[in-house]
């Protein structure tokens, strides 16, 4: 059921500046999907806790029809947020489930699975994000977790300004998200602005905090944010939040969280706190071990 509590004002009382605006770079995956990685493996210290953004979209069967075959993961999160288009997921977990327009998959690899990400259409238009969200080195191996969420599922809220909101995870306007998450505090808000709204969101001090935009044009403290970049905000310690305002109507993802300040050690889908972690990750894969 979409919910329409009447919002709760945020109040800020000096927003955030943007510290870097970032171009994806475009890149494919799984077996030959065309999708731009916003956020790269160079940004996972500054962005910590999160690891990887990648922001798909096309009306060209050719550029998403491979999906993404068996693959595993472990030691983080995987949210994947589809704007438009059908996919069926299924993992060695037993979950299985189609995630399709303004549904919200959530899975928690922890120690891992296996998992087939596949489209489910042949023509149109397939549209969406997938946020990677590091799990402290305690939950590393911790049983795997998966839930979906039907967009009507999704909290939502209207401000007074008229933004429509969708609490992912985290809280907005007194709204709580979908999935909350008590290490890294993750804060995923899709925000869709009617041109020169403006948007308020409090933001705790010590969180790490970036802004991607995919259809319009924000400008945040003074600084304009075109469609397909990532505004990274400074964390500023005299600044409680951010305001946003659309200079045309926009579409953003407004992402934060509370950093690990753990060691991170990647190796293509596994992610853990030291090298040793990685060779065990790949032998338990090796050896049937992982799923
Ligand atoms: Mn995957």
């Amino acid at each position: 059921m979409t919910k329409n509590p009447v919002p709760r004002s945020e109040h800020v009382n000096r927003s955030r500046t943007v510290e870097q605006l970032v171009v994806g770079k475009a890149t494919s995956d799984g077996a030959g999907v065309k999708l731009t990685r916003v956020l790269t493996q160079s940004l996972q210290r500054r962005l910590d806790p999160f690891l990887m953004l990648d922001a798909f979209g096309s009306d060209n069967p050719d550029d998403y029809i491979a999906g993404f075959p068996d693959h595993p993961h472990r030691g983080f999160e995987t949210v994947t947020y589809m704007i438009a288009g059908r996919m069926r997921h299924r993992d060695s977990a037993g979950h299985e489930g189609l995630l399709e327009n303004g549904g919200v998959q959530w899975m928690t690899a922890g120690r891992g699975v296996i998992h087939s990400e596949i489209p489910q259409q042949e023509e149109g238009v397939m549209e969406g994000f997938q946020l990677w969200l590091n799990l402290p080195g305690k939950d590393k191996l911790c049983v795997p977790w998966y839930r979906d969420f039907a967009a009507a599922d999704l909290p939502r809220l209207v401000t007074e300004t008229g933004v429509a909101v969708n609490v992912i995870a985290g809280e907005s306007h007194g709204v709580s998200g979908a999935v909350t998450r008590e290490a890294t505090a993750p804060l995923y808000l899709d925000l869709h602005l009617p041109a020169n709204a403006r948007f308020t969101q409090a933001l705790p001090a010590g969180h790490n905090a970036f802004v991607y935009v995919y259809r319009g044009v924000l400008s945040i403290a003074g600084s304009m944010v075109p469609a397909q970049r990532m505004a990274i905000l400074a964390s500023e310690a005299q600044a409680d939040g951010v305001v946003i305002e659309a200079r045309s109507e926009a579409k953003a993802l407004l992402i934060a969280g509370q950093p690990l300040n753990e060691p991170i050690a990647q190796y293509g889908p596994f992610v853990m706190n030291t090298e040793q972690e990685i060779y065990q990750a790949l032998n338990d894969f090796r050896d049937g071990r992982l799923a």
